[in-house]
């Protein structure tokens, strides 16, 4: 399995080659327990590489034509007064939570959109409507490796900010990496 992942990383394809050969990695993935099989430091190592490998093109996409995904599990469940609005949640501006200050940065710097999602299943629905050409996604790795082969299927390119505490509910990532990734520009 590792052969083909190495494989994958090296070779050059146009990008629905690309997203065919990493949904064919998913589903091997899908058939792994990622405790038993240690599969987690893989995620992270294909994440990570793929991050840095879609830098260039990211930076080069204009903050208007980008947006962010984040889970709803970076909500303070306790204190949340996020609205429920179809398949997203849509923050009222608390304050308990992360979410704030991140919307608030995103707007400043012109980014298309925000989006709470309720699950990682509607980022396609998303991506449809909306029309991003790059994308900022924020989630555990194994749920950032799905998404990033639902965006290489559009040909949008991906950054991944890793959640620093996983988990269902309130849940952390780290700021300065998010800026990071949200100040990139050419
Ligand atoms: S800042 Fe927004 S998302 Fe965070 S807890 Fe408050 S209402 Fe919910």
């Amino acid at each position: 399995m590792f052969k083909k992942i190495i494989s994958y990383f090296k070779k050059k394809r146009n990008h629905q080659k690309r997203a065919a050969k990493f949904t064919e990695l998913i589903n091997i993935l899908k058939g792994t327990d990622p405790e038993k099989d240690n599969l987690k430091e893989f995620y992270k190592t294909s994440i990570l590489q793929k991050n840095k490998e879609n830098i260039p093109k990211f930076s080069a996409i204009h903050f208007s034509e980008r947006i962010i995904l984040l889970p709803q599990c970076l909500r303070n469940i306790d204190q949340c007064k996020a609205k429920e609005i179809g398949i997203l949640y849509e923050c009222q501006h608390c304050g308990a939570c992360k979410i704030d200050w991140i919307i608030q940065k995103a707007k400043n710097l012109g980014y298309k959109g925000i989006y709470l999602l309720k699950g990682g299943s509607v980022i396609s629905k998303i991506i449809e409507e909306v029309h991003p050409k790059a994308l900022i996604g924020v989630a555990c790795f194994y749920e950032g490796l799905i998404g990033i082969t639902e965006c290489e299927k559009h040909g949008i390119i991906v950054q991944f900010v890793p959640l620093t505490k996983d988990g269902c509910v309130n849940t952390d990532l780290n700021l300065d990496v998010l800026k990071n990734s949200m100040n990139l520009i050419k």
